[in-house]
Parts: C-alpha cells; sequence; structure tokens
C-alpha cells in the first residue's frame, strides 16, 4: 500500500469503529507559549485527555502532521524525519486495552499486511518502588492475539534500557520495560507531582532480519536497541493512573491515546526499513537523483536530509511560517539553509528548490486542500529564501577558499567569514572538512574571543557619543533617533545578528544609517523592515532609559550599540517596550535624545519608509529612511 492509501485505510477503519474524523492541528500549535511546534498527535488532545469534554465525541482518529526540531540530528538515519505524520486514535473514557490493542493488531496485520511473525512487542514492568503494578492486562491481550496466530508469545523481563543491551531477545515476543513504557508528563513516574495522569505504554516494533545487529550500540540486540532491526512503529498509553500523596490511584476515566508513525507503518508495508522509500518522500529522492546526476546508494544521508529539510519547509510555509531569525521561522530557516548546502555537497550549486517544491506540493496536494490552495504563495517565500542564502553561501565559500590558499585557517578567518558574510561558522568548518583545508587547532577558542570582541566593539555607543550627528536636538531629530533604533532592531529580525550599526546621521529630513550585511536587501526584505518599523510605531511602544554597569549591559542584557565605538564604565540605555509586555522590543546603548512615545512618529499620519539602500563599502549597506505620509 501506498502511504496515501494507509493514511485514508486508517481514518477509514477507525471511522467504521465509531470514531470521529478530526483535522489535524497547525504544525503551529495554538495557545501553547511552551513549545514551538505539534511534535505529536498527542499534544493538541491534551486539555481532553485531562479531563475535558470534547466537542466531537469520545472517540477520535485523525493524523497529525508533526514537526521535531529536537530530531534534526537523527535525520540521516532509515526512520527519523523531522516532519512526519503520526496515525492516532482516542478513547476519551470509552474503550481500553482490550480493544485497543486488537485494533491494532487487526489494522497493521490484515489492513496494512504485515507479517504477524514480525511483530514484537513491549509493556510496562511495574515499579516495585513507586508499587505500580506491572501491565499485565495488556500482556494477557497481546498472548491471545499472538496465539491466534499460531506465535508462542514467550515473555522476557528486561527492566532498564541499558539491561536490555545485557539481556538481549532470548527468544521473547513480549518485553518488559520499566521508564520506557511508562508514560507521564513529568518524564518519568518518580517525578509526578500529586494528581498528574501517567500511564504504562504497549509499544509494536517491526523486525527487520535483513538487517544485522551492531554492537555498537550495545552488545545484545532487543527492541528498544537503536540498531535499526527492531523499529518502533507505533505505540499506545493507557491513561490509567493518579499521582496521590500515598501512591498511585486508578483514574475514575481512563483514557487511550495512540501514535503511530505512517511514514515507518508504509515503509514496513514496503518490507523495507527505509521511510525515504515510501510514496510521500521517493518522488523527492529521485528529483534529487536527476537534478544532481548522483544515486541514492551513494549519497544517502544528503538526500535524506534535503528530501526531509525540504518538505518540513513546505509544511511550514503552508502553516504560515516565513524565514526569519526568530522562533518557528528560525527553525525553518535552518531546515532550507541546512538543505541547500547539503545540495550544494551534491554538486547543486545552482538554484534547485524550484524544481523541489512542486514535487512536494504534488505528492500532498491531493490530501491537503491547504496545500494547493497555497502552492503559488509558498513556492515564491522559499525561493527568494534560497537566492538570498545561496548567495552568501557562493561569497562565503569563495572568500573561504581564498584563505585556504594562504595557509592554515584561523578563528579569526572563520569570524570574517561571519562577521562580514553572514556565512555561518558551522558552514565554514564543514567546508573545510570536505575541501581538505587545514584549520588551526585553536580555531574554536578564537572564533570565540573575536566574538565577544566584536560584542563589545557593536555594543559602544557612549554617553554622548551616539554617531548620530545629534547636533541640533529638534523633535524631528528625535524622532528620526527612534525610528533609528526600531530599523536597527527590525534589520537584525529580518536580516540576522550579523547586522551591526557602522554609522548613523541624523537631519530634520531624514535619517541614514550604515549597517554590515554582505549583500543587496531584496524588496522583500526593505518591505518587512518597514513593516516591522511601524507597527512598532503603531504598538506605541514606551521609550525610556536606564543606566548599567558596562559590562553587564554587555554580557547578560545583550543589548545593541555600534561598531567601533568606546564607552566608560557605565552605560545609558534606551529600552522601547509595549505596555503591558516584559520585553522590549529594542535595547540599545544610546545618549539620546528620544521621543517618549512611539506613536509620535505617527502623528499626522505619517509612517516610516525605506527610499533608499545601497553599498556604502565593501560589506556595509546604506539605508536612507523618511517618516513620510
Ligand atoms: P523513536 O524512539 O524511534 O525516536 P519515539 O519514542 O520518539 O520514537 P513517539 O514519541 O512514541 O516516538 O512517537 C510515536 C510514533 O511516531 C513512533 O512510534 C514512530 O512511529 C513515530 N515517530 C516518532 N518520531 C519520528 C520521527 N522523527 N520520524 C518519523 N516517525 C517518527
Ligand atoms: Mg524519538
Amino acid at each position: 500500500m501506498t502511504a496515501q492509501e494507509i493514511r485514508k485505510a486508517y481514518i477509514k477503519f477507525f471511522q467504521d469503529k465509531n470514531h470521529a474524523v478530526i483535522n489535524r492541528a497547525r504544525l503551529v500549535p495554538e495557545n501553547d507559549p511552551t513549545t514551538l511546534f505539534t511534535g505529536s498527535g498527542m499534544q493538541p488532545l491534551l486539555p481532553y485527555l485531562l479531563g475535558e469534554s470534547h466537542p466531537d465525541g469520545n472517540r477520535l482518529v485523525d493524523s497529525q502532521t508533526c514537526l521535531r526540531a529536537q530530531d534534526i540530528e537523527e535525520v540521516g538515519d532509515n526512520r527519523h524525519t523531522t516532519f512526519f505524520e503520526m496515525l492516532g486514535n482516542w478513547s476519551l473514557g470509552d474503550y481500553f486495552k482490550q480493544e485497543q490493542i486488537n485494533w491494532f493488531f487487526e489494522f497493521v496485520t490484515s489492513v496494512v499486511g504485515l507479517d504477524p511473525n514480525r511483530i514484537f512487542v513491549t509493556c510496562y514492568s511495574g515499579d516495585e518502588e513507586l508499587s505500580i503494578p506491572k501491565d499485565i492486562d495488556s500482556q494477557s491481550v497481546w498472548t491471545k492475539i499472538f496465539e491466534s496466530k499460531g506465535i508462542d508469545a514467550k515473555t522476557v523481563d528486561i527492566g532498564s534500557e541499558e539491561n536490555g543491551y545485557l539481556k538481549g531477545e532470548q527468544g521473547g515476543r513480549i518485553f518488559f520495560y520499566k521508564d520506557k513504557n511508562w508514560w507521564c508528563r513529568a518524564g518519568s513516574a518518580d517525578k509526578m507531582p500529586v494528581g498528574e495522569p501517567g500511564g504504562p505504554d504497549t509499544e509494536m516494533f517491526y523486525l527487520y532480519p535483513q538487517i544485522k545487529h551492531d554492537t555498537k550500540y550495545g552488545s545484545l540486540c532487543h527492541p528498544n536497541c537503536d540498531c535499526g532491526r527492531y523499529i518502533e512503529l507505533g505505540n499506545s498509553v493507557f491513561m490509567e493512573y493518579k499521582k496521590t500523596e500515598n501512591g498511585f490511584d486508578k483514574l475514575p476515566k481512563i483514557n487511550v491515546d495512540y501514535g503511530g508513525g505512517l511514514e515507518r507503518i508504509a515503509a514496513a508495508s514496503l518490507d523495507d526499513p527505509d521511510v525515504f522509500k515510501i510514496s510521500l518522500l521517493l518522488p523527492i529522492v529521485q528529483k534529487l537523483e536527476s537534478i544532481s546526476h548522483k544515486k541514492y546508494d551513494q549519497y544517502t544521508n544528503n538526500m535524506r536530509v534535503i528530501a526531509d529539510h525540504l518538505r518540513g519547509a513546505v509544511f511550514l510555509a503552508v502553516d504560515g511560517i516565513v524565514p526569519s531569525n526568530k522562533e518557528q521561522g528560525y527553525v525553518m530557516r535552518r531546515l532550507l539553509r541546512r538543505a541547500i548546502r547539503f545540495a550544494f555537497e551534491l554538486g547543486i550549486e545552482q538554484n534547485f528548490l524550484q524544481d523541489i517544491v512542486p514535487v512536494i506540493t504534488s505528492i500532498y496536494e491531493p490530501d491537503f486542500p491547504e496545500v494547493s490552495s497555497q502552492k503559488d504563495q509558498l513556492t515564491e517565500i522559499l525561493l527568494k529564501e534560497e537566492k538570498v542564502f545561496r548567495q552568501t553561501l557562493r561569497k562565503g565559500v569563495r572568500e573561504l577558499q581564498k584563505m585556504a590558499d594562504k595557509g592554515q585557517l584561523s578563528g579569526s578567518d572563520i569570524f570574517t567569514l561571519y562577521d562580514t558574510y553572514g556565512f555561518p561558522s558551522e558552514l565554514s568548518v564543514e567546508e573545510a572538512l570536505i575541501q581538505n583545508y587545514e584549520l588551526s587547532k585553536n580555531w574554536q577558542n578564537e572564533f570565540n574571543d573575536k566574538m565577544s570582541e566584536q560584542r563589545q566593539r557593536s555594543q559602544t555607543a557612549t554617553k554622548g557619543t551616539f554617531k548620530g550627528g545629534l547636533g541640533g536636538q529638534t523633535l524631528q531629530h528625535k524622532k528620526y533617533h527612534t525610528a533609528t533604533h526600531l530599523m536597527y532592531q527590525a534589520l537584525r529580525d529580518v536580516l540576522g545578528d550579523h547586522v551591526i550599526q557602522h554609522g548613523s546621521n541624523i537631519t530634520e529630513e531624514r535619517l541614514r544609517f550604515d549597517f554590515s550585511h554582505p549583500e543587496k536587501m531584496t524588496d522583500e526584505q526593505i518591505k518587512k523592515v518597514e513593516e516591522i518599523v511601524n507597527e512598532q510605531i503603531n504598538k506605541d511602544l514606551v521609550v525610556t532609559f536606564e543606566e548599567h554597569p558596562t559590562k553587564e549591559a554587555l554580557e547578560d542584557m545583550h543589548v545593541l550599540g555600534a561598531f567601533g565605538d568606546r564607552y566608560g564604565d557605565i552605560v545609558k540605555i534606551y529600552r522601547m517596550q509595549a505596555k503591558g509586555l516584559d520585553k522590549p522590543f529594542s535595547l540599545e546603548i544610546c545618549g539620546g535624545p528620544h521621543v517618549d512615545h512611539t506613536k509620535q512618529l505617527s502623528e499626522e499620519g505619517k509612517k516610516f519608509k525605506i527610499i533608499k539602500e545601497e553599498s556604502s563599502s565593501s560589506g556595509i549597506r546604506r539605508i536612507k529612511a523618511v517618516l513620510t505620509i
């Protein structure tokens, strides 16, 4: 079956068992500031698992798009992707272990066609110290199921995950683990606060006998071994206990929360542990092969990273994220830039997103109307980011080569690339490894020193020495001065933290601002900066100042300043912050003076507008901007 068919069949299977189909939640959680992304099917449903009643009833099914930025380093193996879909079904105080375990087994064997002989499961071993019993209910359901298939379900007590490598498989079918098979929000049962729900889970693994155990993971293989012989397909959490003062009590309302990886189940149905071979990913890999004229078999890791990251970035765009230097936008930028970089290593040095993005959208279009309706806009956003980054990349690679031609690469070289071209240090190091450039041993220390020097230099506008030519201090001057601070922060938000003020000049008619940035700003970036500044003006930020010891300002407060300025022991810091917010939009060392409220900048209906963006000197851009109607 294709992954698309499996997704449909799963929904239908549970629909037939009276489950309401719910829509996926966006990748960016609503009303949850504690986490950047939706990382499981359970996450958006947590309030209902904790007792609220769900409008669609107490049996639910969905396929939830997930993003796990924390798995980014795992991408490259055959079963982890940052973006994936989690098939989910839930019982909110309705059915329990008997139904859940039987249904899931029936789904993967009868519907998807997996071989029951290759299915292995894990259950909760219990915890004597905490007086939580072993999950023998799940065990007995599994035993009957396996018996019905003529499989003798031998049990093996493992305990901790580390024990698994010592005890091994022992011909077992049902394995008991401790912490691995306990679910709660606190991470482990002993850390649960009173009142908190938790419970045992049972996980299903598929065995790939064609894979040999690798002892680098541990001497013996077992279901939770990371060698890849056993791959976890899904797990069913049974929320049945509540922590009390004295131990654990049964919850009055017991829930089932099931989550299974669509990609992994689809791979199992092809009898290939590699999720990149399934219908949702293979077309991307094939396109990469044709563009790069290289084979997936030989460039597996790179192609996996590129395919995964671009698919993730497309879905982030679908869900309304744009690349930036903050939060979700930063992760998106990182995914895109990593993909471009890994493609560069494959020899793809030209823009290629215009070839890949349509492959991804056409895979998802039939099942996700939000993909087809936003196709054009999201493609544009992604292509723009590629264009900007590729320029940086090209310049950086060229400069790096020039530096390497002169001898060993130093931390100071790597810093120069970062400072002038916005070329990240990891990139320099990776490129140096690929090209066999020699890196000086202590490059990292040297680089760090340069970074902190730069921070010092860049944050040093002292009292009265603001490079603003603030001779006259009319209201008009003050307005432009305040606008300069807002724009400085907006430039960093849009372009990155390599943007450092290199000069400023203010007249009654305009502001002029020089800053480090390696290339011309795009129209889009200029527009974005204008938007941010105007938005902040309209928020009527309150402008105040405070004095701080210089060291504290630079090291703890990360206050902005200007390149090359010197300052004394105490600095004056201007804060521009919206009422009711606890974080400032702008925090900058400066002598002032400024207006008191940013709305003063929009008096007479005026708006902030950039009228010119040009090169000032190598690596330095110059902006002229006005407040105009
Ligand atoms: P693993 O140990 O393999 O990383 P997990 O314990 O992190 O898995 P869960 O959080 O239990 O996984 O998620 C439920 C299911 O979602 C897993 O059984 C698996 O099928 C799937 N899954 C989890 N992480 C990923 C990922 N990064 N890529 C693809 N599928 C995943
Ligand atoms: Mg994981």
